[in-house]
């Protein structure tokens, strides 16, 4: 059982600043995310991209700012569950909070701080026969350790910058033994220098480039061994491998937070705007997965929204002790 003050559902840029916000008041956090990586949004959808409206920053990299945000949280020694969605919550008799992922890791606090923006990002599934009997057999949707697939045929299917760039280096690193890349177009969405060095690669025999054509069926004994692949002018052909992993890209759901027994309009938490709470005392929903009237979906409002969520969690942790605001150009930042 993972023991914290504040148990941080969504490992976003809202979540991550929540942690430095709660460790300022001597709070410590954990947070959960179902992503393998820190950073929402950020990370998972436009690193590349540059954010012109936080304070300060006339223009930053999404993924340096979660960079950064990471930094300023250090000192606070969050602890993370990455790539686990947290599933359920039940109370105990002592009135904390206990949150198990969808792997059985257990959290107990009490206090819990909903920052899970759009929701879970699930997988884009393509429509194949069977798909989910080999998920973990040989089907996976997210590549979390690419030394995993060291020796293995891997096929790859998609045409957006994760599928290219994956492509790419599984097979100049030599982890995978083949790298075969399907794509039902012959042209592709990601960079053009990412797909410029696919079909180099290709040339070179390094990467087996099959495009309009679409992983339609796969088999195996209890694993995956081979994948059916129908060609648009060349028909079926079957070929052995250890991997699928379909990059069609991730969509966002608010998932099992949906059935918490928390107030729910238009796929977002209500909260009241005096510290943010929702209808359950003890649990807060801060950045985007909140809503009330004039909701902005901006980081910089989640920010605001996490400051004062954490000082009415310190109030229900410490009723006894008055929290007097101490400006961080008086007292620096004492970490843990
Ligand atoms: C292309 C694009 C450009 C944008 N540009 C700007 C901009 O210029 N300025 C600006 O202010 N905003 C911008 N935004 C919006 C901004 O990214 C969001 O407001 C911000 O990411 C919200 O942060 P968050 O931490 O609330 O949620 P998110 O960033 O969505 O993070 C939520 C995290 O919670 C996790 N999660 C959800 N449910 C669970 C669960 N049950 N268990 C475990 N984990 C869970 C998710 O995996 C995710 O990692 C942009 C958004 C996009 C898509």
């Amino acid at each position: 059982m993972i023991q914290t003050d504040i148990i941080i559902i969504g490992a976003g840029p809202v979540g991550l600043f929540t942690v430095f916000e709660a460790g300022l008041l001597k709070l410590k956090c954990h947070l959960i995310d179902s992503l393998p990586q820190p950073g929402g949004q950020c990370s998972e959808i436009y690193p590349k991209k540059p954010i012109y409206d936080i304070p300060g920053f006339p223009s930053i990299l999404a993924g340096e700012l979660i960079d950064n945000l990471m930094t300023q949280a250090a000192p606070f020694k969050p602890g993370f569950t990455l790539g686990e969605a947290a599933q359920t919550i039940e109370k105990t008799a002592a009135g904390n909070f206990i949150v198990t992922t969808i792997k059985g890791t257990k959290h107990e606090a009490p206090i819990v701080m909903i920052a899970g923006g759009l929701g879970v990002f699930e997988p884009r599934k393509p429509p194949i026969e069977g798909l989910e009997k080999f998920e973990d057999n040989g089907v996976e949707y997210i590549i979390k350790d690419p030394n995993f697939y060291q020796g293995k045929r891997c096929v790859i299917a998609g045409g957006g910058d994760s599928a290219l760039d994956w492509s790419i280096f599984l097979a100049e690193n030599n982890i995978a033994s083949e790298v075969i890349l399907v794509h039902r177009s012959s042209s592709f969405r990601g960079h053009l220098d990412s797909v410029q060095k696919v079909i180099d690669m290709a040339g070179k025999g390094e990467i087996n480039l099959i495009t309009e054509a679409e992983v339609t069926g796969i088999s195996g004994n209890g694993k995956l061994e081979k994948v059916q692949i129908t060609h648009q002018a060349n028909g079926l052909m079957e070929i052995e491998a250890d991997h699928l992993i379909p990059l069609f890209g991730l969509k966002p759901s608010l998932g099992p937070i949906a059935d918490w027994g928390l107030e729910i309009e238009k796929s977002a938490i209500k909260v009241n705007t005096l510290d943010y709470s929702t209808n359950i005392p003890g649990i807060y929903a801060i950045g985007d997965v909140n809503t009330y009237e004039n909701k902005l979906k901006l980081i910089l409002c989640g920010f605001h929204e996490g400051t004062l969520a954490v000082q009415s969690a310190f109030a229900r942790i410490h009723p006894e002790k008055k929290n007097v605001l101490k400006y961080t150009t008086v007292n620096g930042v004492q970490g843990f």
